[in-house]
């Protein structure tokens, strides 16, 4: 079934590649069809672009630069000559304006009994109200897993998020206002889905325990030490305290363009006594800022960016919040997440 979000007319989404996309794509009349898909759906890229070419009547072309998400869209260069674009693996982000016509195909997985599933948080001896998340693919779990909790006596609360995601209880790498909604009403949370990605945003984004449920392989992972993880980037902050030749990186990706966030950190850097120059790029690669006369960055793309790549740049690179820390105009603690709204 196709859902309608808030993203406007020219956007719709579906829940795995089938019949009902197909038919849309038909009905839309669409021609010529870019296909846009993340790294972990390259592989299968090609055959889906055949199916959907085949089962539609299009031509379907597959854009070779993976995307990050539904912040990223296809570029006018990119796009060409296409008339809609098939985004895999995302939600849309109800914020974001498209500038053509796009279908979201979220993949949901259908896997994960949610009584299995339940049973695992039981003999892993969780605590008994959790704040559920979910990655867009197991987002059917939020359904049916709170009453299955519930017959092994745990409460699973979902939260609502702001205008930047499209469903409750849905993660974003840049955006868990979801969990932080329930945060004081919850001991922990548990997220449904795989990786880490997620869990390491929601331990930067709030202060409870996170565990981690691998809906398919029933495969349950304790929390990360979150202290670890902000005392790292509270030495990183403490380190460049005395910076003074600061780039601020800003991209021109739809969702993850904070230009005017940009310009005012700008200024108060200039209020201070340093130097700052605004970066522009699109996709960003670590070997354009070397050989740069700066002594460190501040990122206002996306979050994790700064967080996740740290390694890959060779001088510092901050998040907005922790800037503003670096700047002495926030505390050090509590730690701030670089909530992307
Ligand atoms: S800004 Fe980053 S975390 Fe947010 S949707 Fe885009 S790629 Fe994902």
């Amino acid at each position: 079934m196709a859902t309608d979000l808030p993203t406007g007319p020219n956007a719709r989404v579906f829940p795995s590649v089938g019949p009902a996309l197909f038919e849309a794509v038909r009905a839309a009349g669409a021609r010529r069809i870019l296909l846009q898909v993340p790294a972990g759906l390259v592989r299968n890229a090609h055959d889906l672009a055949g199916e959907i070419a085949q089962a539609a009547g299009a031509r379907v072309s597959v854009s070779v630069r993976p995307c990050f998400g539904a912040c990223d869209l296809p570029s006018a260069a990119e796009a060409g000559p296409s008339d809609l674009v098939i985004s895999l693996g995302h939600a849309p982000i109800p914020n974001v304006r498209l500038e053509r016509t796009t279908f979201f195909v979220e993949m949901r997985d259908p896997r994960g009994d949610p009584d299995r599933l339940a049973g695992i948080v039981a003999d892993g001896g969780l605590p008994r109200r959790l704040g559920l998340v979910f990655s867009i693919q197991h987002l059917d779990l939020a359904g049916v897993l709170p009453a299955a909790l519930e017959r092994r006596g745990y409460t699973g609360v979902i939260g609502t998020g702001d205008r930047r995601l499209a469903y409750p209880g849905q993660a974003l790498g840049c955006n868990y206002t979801s969990a932080e909604s329930i945060a004081d009403r919850v001991e922990a949370f548990l997220f449904l889905g795989t990786g880490r990605f997620h869990p390491l945003g929601l331990a930067w984004a709030t202060d409870r325990p996170v565990w981690a449920l691998d809906p398919a392989q029933g495969r349950l992972e304790p929390p990360i030490d979150r202290a670890a993880l902000v005392a790292q980037r509270q030495l990183l902050v403490a380190s460049v305290r005395d910076a003074r030749r600061w780039g601020i990186l800003v991209s021109g990706f739809a969702g993850q363009d904070r230009s005017a966030t940009a310009r005012a950190l700008e200024e108060r850097a200039k209020a201070k006594g340093h130097s700052a120059t605004i970066l522009r790029f699109d996709r960003l690669d670590p070997r354009d800022l070397e050989g740069r006369d700066l002594d460190a960055y501040v990122s206002t793309a996306c979050p994790r960016i700064a967080l996740d790549d740290r390694a890959l740049y060779g001088r510092p690179l901050l998040t907005p919040p922790e800037f503003l820390m670096a700047l002495g105009e926030l505390p050090l603690a509590p730690y701030r997440f670089d909530t992307y709204h």
